[in-house]
């Protein structure tokens, strides 16, 4: 998912208990930049706080909508009235949380839209297996089925959904896990995953990193 918030504070605390739910999380700290990974990149979830420096939360989430962006979008303001709310979800909000919100609150919005935004992609294919996305456990070719932890999932499921791309370590320790992880960690997670579906599930790019193998 992606997350546009200025506040680091709350931007501190939300993409480590979103990454702590099992999301990958990319995150921007003004419109502009939220704009260009909104149009450049795929995602499920959209969570865009509503005053932003650079371009306004509302005017960001009318330009998503106006280039086809079709991704989940759930508002964060400090403005509650009917009249605020009207104007987010004409502007294309699937949701609307007013500020301060509790974080399981939160949690359950998000997990009732991605629900809805992965009704479409339940199933990721990996070779001969696949992910099954809504009981979060890997299925092999033989049917068995192999439960992942939170981070060992939102890791396959990024290289799963992109199985042609080459992900670089820098980018899987952003999207995954976060800033403060060590450099090591998606290493970690790359020996786990192999660990538990075998060592072609996940293929080494020499210097460069990781893209999806097969199960
Ligand atoms: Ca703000």
């Amino acid at each position: 998912m992606l997350l546009v918030e200025d506040d680091s504070e709350l931007v501190e605390l939300l993409s480590g208990a979103l990454r702590d739910e099992g999301y990958a999380v990319d995150v921007a700290e003004d419109g502009q930049r939220g704009l260009h990974l909104g149009l450049t990149r795929p995602y499920d979830v959209v969570i865009i706080d509503r005053g932003l420096p650079a371009l306004d939360g509302l005017d960001l989430l009318v330009r998503l909508r106006s280039r086809a962006v079709r991704a989940r979008a759930l508002l964060l303001t400090a403005l509650g009235t009917v009249h605020d709310r009207v104007d987010g979800l004409d502007a294309g909000a699937d949701d609307y949380l007013v500020k301060p919100f509790d974080l399981d609150e939160l949690s359950a919005r998000l997990r009732a839209l991605c629900r809805r935004a992965l009704e479409l992609t339940d199933v990721l294919e990996i070779g001969a297996g696949h992910l099954d996305v809504g009981q979060r456990e890997a299925v092999l070719p033989q049917g068995e089925r192999v439960p992942l932890s939170a981070r060992e999932f939102a890791l396959l499921r990024v290289l799963a959904t992109h199985p042609d791309r080459v992900h670089t370590r820098a980018s899987l320790r952003r999207t995954v896990f976060d800033d403060a992880s060590g450099s090591s960690i998606v290493d970690t997670y790359v020996y786990y995953l192999r660990t538990k579906l075998g060592r072609s599930v996940v293929r080494t790019v020499q210097g460069l990193g990781y893209r999806l193998g097969a199960l």
